[in-house]
Order: structure tokens, then C-alpha cells, then sequence
């Protein structure tokens, strides 16, 4: 077992969610705008053109510097890494060397073992990110490259922990514990494409270690070292030695290729940047103040909300899903807060996995108003499911809005148990009153297809949602009348008919 222990470190380059970029005043808002639009002479490192620092970057690694437990260093400096290569305009990339910000620290996340573990990090520095190459075809075998200088100078931050983890497992929670702390401090933004960046470092106790460059996913990270393992591992198997190189992750065939160029630290011929001044944050770090951070809120949501420890850890584990998880629960902490732990980390986020959705498109009051459902005992947990589906297949298709009562009567979801209707509430049936004749049925159908021919359309494509979404608008015309099944009989022979 402990020959063949795996170790890895990483260093992590997340982008500071900044305006401008580190030395100059271009936007920072260059994803959907075309190729080196965002650019002026000191980002494009033309003779002469001065660098002028960004405050707020300055700002936002300290803060992240903090949250991680590191020492912020009082005086840093900016030095020149020398190398020649298209993305990086000035032939050197502006980053700090052996004075870096912050020094030491650690992030906890839940070891392999069980329990916290303690990750150590060596430093985070900052930096310049480099422009980008677009490879015409593959980068092998392409015959041009374009290079886009859009991004060069946006402000970096490279984060880099000791070697303590012991799996790709723990490497992924590390990943995503950052990535919480990060968002929680408003510093940077996940959903960002390419706004992370991993290099891994990875041996086999006992053999050379070889880093895996420019991964650019999470997933991406615990994939590539489930097959660098596996890589080294039948090295040693066969008697071979592992090599200390450098690789690159191919993220499309979830492969490392060992890459020819061999720079070694000295190549860089790193120098003091003339340009900028020492920087000297000692009054500065001291008046930083932190936001409530993921433990605490996890923490807290045990504590205030009687969460389960492991449903808390879900929840807080990213800011979204904590923020939406506590707007849920506002209208009534007392009777929803537990409904809401079990219903968002049980069911919620399997159904959005399941879709490939992100919280944000859920409204929060709606889904307080689904538990309201359940708390109410108006419906029954699988009642529960089917309408979130529902309401979930709507906001995917983009149907037109339903309330989760809306869908409980338009499905006939409603508990037969519940007290008669005439002593209750009368439910949200839309205009109330009695019921029409059978005939009215067939002819609200072919009313609600005419008014709804790109519906019809959807449904011709095979989306599932339009079917559903007609039979409800034909449910609001007979006021929730029509027996469900007889409904989805008419229509679906209405349909075939018109198809034919
Ligand atoms: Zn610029």
C-alpha cells in the first residue's frame, strides 16, 4: 500500500474577477467581444508603455490570502519571467518571484479518511495572465495559429499547496472547496469560461514526479490524474522508471502527452520588473475584512437550521446553492428549513444534474411554494417530484410559467385524504364555477392547438414539455375538470391526427 501512495500538489491560476486588467485600464470583459479588441500599449507591451498597478487586484489576493490562513508578506515585489512564445506579446510575463504576497496558509477539506484534512499551501502570488493561441486544427498538425491578446494582462492569482493529497479525490474536493471560497468572497467567478487553470504535480511515492500542465475543467483535473496514475503505476509494474517531465493534458482523448520544451527555472532569467516599485501592504492588509466564509455558513446552517452535517456540506458548498437554499427557507424557517435540506440535497440537485441545469434557473419562491405543498399535506412526496419535474422541464423549454399549485390541480396531484373541498381553501383553480359539459373538452383542445401552433411544433420535434404544457393550457379552459387521462388520450389522438 505505501509503495504505490499517491501524492499530488497543485497550483491553481484563477482570474480575479476585476474591471480592468492588472497594468492597465482595458476591460476585463472581453469573453463575448471579438479577438484583440481589449487591448492598448501596455497590455500589447509596446516600447515604452509603463504599467500602472490595479489596486483592487492587490485588494482581491489579499483577501483570498486571508481566507486561506496564509501570511501576507509587507513588501513584494514584481518580477520579469523571460520567455519567448506568441501568447505572450512582451517576450516576459509580469509575476512576483521569490517575494510573493503570501506565504504559508492551508484550506480543510473532507480526507479520503473521513474527517477535515488539512491542505498546506506553500505561496499565492499574483500575475498577468498571457493572451491566447487558437489553433487552426490541432495544435500538431494545424497549419497556423491565431493569437488573441484580449486576455493578456488580466490579473492572476496562482495558488500553490504543498503535495498533501493523496488521491484525485481529494484533489477534486480541494478544487471545489477553493472554488467556494473564491465565489464567497466575491473575487471570482466559476462560470467563467477558462477562469481556472490547473498544473498538477503527481509521483508515485518513491519515483520522479511529473507535472501535468494547463488543465482547464474540474473534471478535467481528476480525470487527468486517474490516468496519470494508472500511466505510472503500469510503468512500475513492468520494472520502468517513471521520468520527471512535463506533460500536457489533452482534455478530448482524457490523456497526458509528454511535451518536448524542458524549461528550467534559470531559462526564465527572472529580474526585478523596473517598472514597478516594491509593493508595501502592512497598514493596507490589516483593515481587510472577511465575509462569512463556507465553514462558518455550513457552521451556521446546522446550528440555525438543523441541517444535517453532510446535506450543510452540499449546501454551503457552493454559493449559489447556500444562497438559494436560505431565500427558500425565508418565508418560513421554522416548518421549511428541513423540508429544504432533504428536498434540495436529496431531489433538487439530482434533477438538475439530471437536466444539465444550474440553480439559477430555479426560482426560489416557486420552490417554497412547492414545499408549501408538501408541508401542507396537499400532496404526497412523489405528488412533490412529479412537480418539480415539471417545473423544471418548463423552465428548460421555456414554457410559459406554472405555480407549483397550478401543476398540483392541472396533474390531479392533490391528496384525495385532504379535507373536502367545499370546507377548505378553494385551490387555485382558475375562474372556479362549475364544470362544462364533455363536448367543451374536445372543443378545447382544438381552441388551445390553434393558439398554440409553435407548441404544437415543439411537440411534433418530440419535446416531451410541449405535451405538457398544451394539456395544461387545456386543463385552464375546462377549469381543471377534464380526468387527466382522458385528456392525454383526446390530445394525443387530436395530434396524430393533424400529423397525419
Ligand atoms: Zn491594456
Amino acid at each position: 500500500m505505501a509503495e504505490d501512495q499517491v501524492i499530488v500538489g497543485l497550483e491553481v491560476h484563477c482570474q480575479l474577477d476585476t474591471q480592468s486588467k492588472l497594468f492597465c485600464g482595458c476591460s476585463t470583459d472581453y469573453r463575448s467581444d471579438g479577438p484583440n479588441t481589449h487591448v492598448c500599449p501596455v497590455c500589447l507591451g509596446l516600447p515604452g508603455a509603463m504599467p500602472v498597478l490595479n489596486k483592487r487586484s492587490i485588494e482581491y489576493a489579499m483577501r483570498v490570502a486571508k481566507a486561506l490562513n496564509c501570511s501576507v508578506i509587507h513588501e513584494s515585489e514584481f518580477s520579469r519571467k523571460n520567455y519567448f512564445y506568441p501568447d505572450l506579446d512582451k517576450a516576459y510575463q509580469i509575476t512576483q518571484y521569490d517575494k510573493p504576497l503570501a506565504e504559508g496558509g492551508y484550506l480543510e477539506i473532507e480526507g479520503d479518511e473521513g474527517g477535515e484534512k488539512r491542505i498546506r499551501l506553500t505561496r499565492i502570488h499574483v500575475e498577468e495572465d498571457p493572451g491566447r493561441l487558437v489553433h487552426m486544427g490541432t495544435a500538431e498538425r494545424g497549419r497556423y495559429s491565431l493569437v488573441d491578446y484580449n486576455r493578456a494582462g488580466i490579473p492572476l492569482i496562482e495558488i500553490v499547496s504543498e503535495p498533501d493529497m493523496r488521491s484525485p479525490k481529494e484533489a477534486r474536493k480541494f478544487l471545489n472547496k477553493l472554488r467556494a471560497t473564491l465565489e464567497y468572497l466575491s473575487v471570482f467567478d466559476s462560470e467563467k469560461e477558462g477562469s481556472l487553470r490547473v498544473d498538477a504535480n503527481i509521483s508515485i511515492r518513491g519515483s520522479e514526479r511529473v507535472e501535468v500542465k494547463n488543465i482547464s475543467s474540474y473534471k478535467g483535473v481528476e480525470k487527468a490524474l486517474l490516468f496519470e496514475i494508472t500511466r505510472q503505476k503500469s510503468l512500475l509494474r513492468r520494472g520502468q522508471k517513471v521520468e520527471r517531465e512535463t506533460r500536457h493534458y489533452l482534455e478530448a482523448q482524457g490523456v497526458t502527452r509528454s511535451s518536448r520544451s524542458k524549461e528550467q527555472e534559470h531559462d526564465y532569467r527572472y529580474f526585478p520588473e523596473p517598472d514597478l516599485r516594491p509593493l508595501h501592504v502592512q497598514s493596507w492588509v490589516d483593515g481587510i475584512v472577511l465575509p462569512e466564509l463556507p465553514d462558518a455558513r455550513r457552521e451556521r446552517f446546522i446550528l440555525q437550521y438543523g441541517c444535517s452535517p453532510n446535506h450543510a456540506r452540499t449546501l454551503t458548498g457552493e454559493l449559489r446553492l447556500a444562497n438559494f437554499y436560505e431565500a427558500v427557507v425565508l418565508p418560513d424557517p421554522a416548518r421549511l428549513a428541513t423540508l429544504a435540506d432533504t428536498w434540495i440535497s436529496d431531489t433538487l440537485i439530482g434533477e438538475l444534474n439530471y437536466r444539465d441545469m444550474s440553480i439559477d434557473t430555479v426560482d426560489p419562491a416557486d420552490f417554497t411554494a412547492l414545499l408549501g405543498l408538501l408541508r401542507d399535506g396537499l400532496i404526497t412526496d412523489k405528488g412533490g417530484i412529479e412537480i418539480l419535474r415539471v417545473l423544471l422541464d418548463n423552465n428548460r423549454d421555456h414554457l410559459p410559467r406554472e405555480t407549483p399549485a397550478g401543476i398540483m390541480d392541472r396533474l390531479m396531484l392533490r391528496k384525495v385524504s385532504a379535507a373536502p373541498r367545499e370546507t377548505t381553501q378553494e385551490p387555485e383553480k382558475s375562474g372556479g364555477g362549475p364544470c362544462p359539459a364533455p363536448d367543451p373538452i374536445q372543443a378545447a383542445i382544438a381552441d388551445v392547438l390553434g393558439e398554440h401552433p409553435a407548441a404544437v411544433e415543439d411537440y411534433r420535434k418530440g419535446k416531451k414539455g410541449a405535451f405538457n404544457f398544451l394539456i395544461g393550457q387545456i386543463m385552464k379552459k375546462t377549469r381543471g375538470c377534464a380526468d387527466p387521462g382522458e385528456l392525454n388520450r383526446l390530445l394525443t389522438e387530436e395530434l396524430n391526427k393533424r400529423e397525419g
